[in-house]
């Protein structure tokens, strides 16, 4: 759902939702995935996406959630006294306020990264943001929507994320990683849908191949068997 299909939605009148994101939660916990594994790290959940992902584990956040003032996100990120903030969704990108948001937690100091479907423009997006960009493998169901000239935006510190569902997706995911260069764009990580490929067997299929990539379970689930983390 886009951030206006979330405003007509909510049935609020449009003068009432400037300045505001629609948000699903706001929680402290450790970063589950990619660079910033690990961290303690507050995540701000968007309300609302454009996909349908046939694996996705957030589906919670395609609907409802509460309109809130950017500068009152912003108050309650800084309750948590984390350096890391991690913009996320459902896909945060789909409210073209959250580039305001990803601005403004910049400016206040955070260590900031955003996760983002590859489906909709990245390039506005500030640099000093971390993007973790998803492309999407057929086993997703959603490959037609990768926005490819994504690529040319993003930054040595961003990554891009493939989420594997079968050996299908693998094989698709190599052509990809070198007919696109992705590795010398930024660092790629490779991930296993969870109950869909063993771990073990894509971090074997990595190794056999010398990938340069980065292989990555979802530090959360283990921790919890949630994708909220805690
Ligand atoms: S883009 Fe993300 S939130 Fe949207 S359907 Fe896919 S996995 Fe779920």
């Amino acid at each position: 759902m886009s951030g206006h299909d979330a405003r007509e939605a909510s049935g609020t009148p449009a003068a009432a939702v400037a300045g505001r994101l629609r948000i699903t939660e706001i929680f402290h916990s450790i970063q589950g995935e990619a660079d910033a594994i690990g961290w303690r790290t507050v995540f701000v959940r968007l309300t609302g996406c454009p996909l349908r992902c046939v694996w996705c584990d957030t589906e919670y956040a395609f609907h409802g959630g509460n309109w809130h003032a950017i500068d009152d996100i912003l108050a309650e990120v800084a309750t948590h006294g984390a350096k890391h903030v991690c913009v996320t969704g459902g896909e945060p990108l789909a409210q073209k306020r959250c580039l305001i948001l990803l601005r403004k937690l910049c400016d206040a100091g955070y260590e900031v990264s955003l996760e983002t479907s590859g489906a909709l423009d990245v390039s506005a997006v500030d640099p000093r943001v971390h993007k973790v960009m998803d492309l999407k493998a057929p086993g997703s169901g959603e490959s037609a929507r990768n926005l490819w000239s994504n690529l040319d935006h993003l930054l040595p510190h961003d990554q891009v994320k493939i989420v594997i569902a079968s050996r299908a997706d693998y094989e698709w995911a190599c052509a990809v990683l070198a007919e696109r260069t992705l590795a010398d764009r930024c660092m790629v990580l490779f991930s296993p849908v969870w109950s869909k490929v063993e771990p073990r067997e894509l971090a074997e299929w990595i190794i056999a191949d010398k990938l340069p990539v980065r292989f990555q379970l979802q530090l959360h689930k283990l921790l919890w068997n949630d994708a909220r983390g805690k």
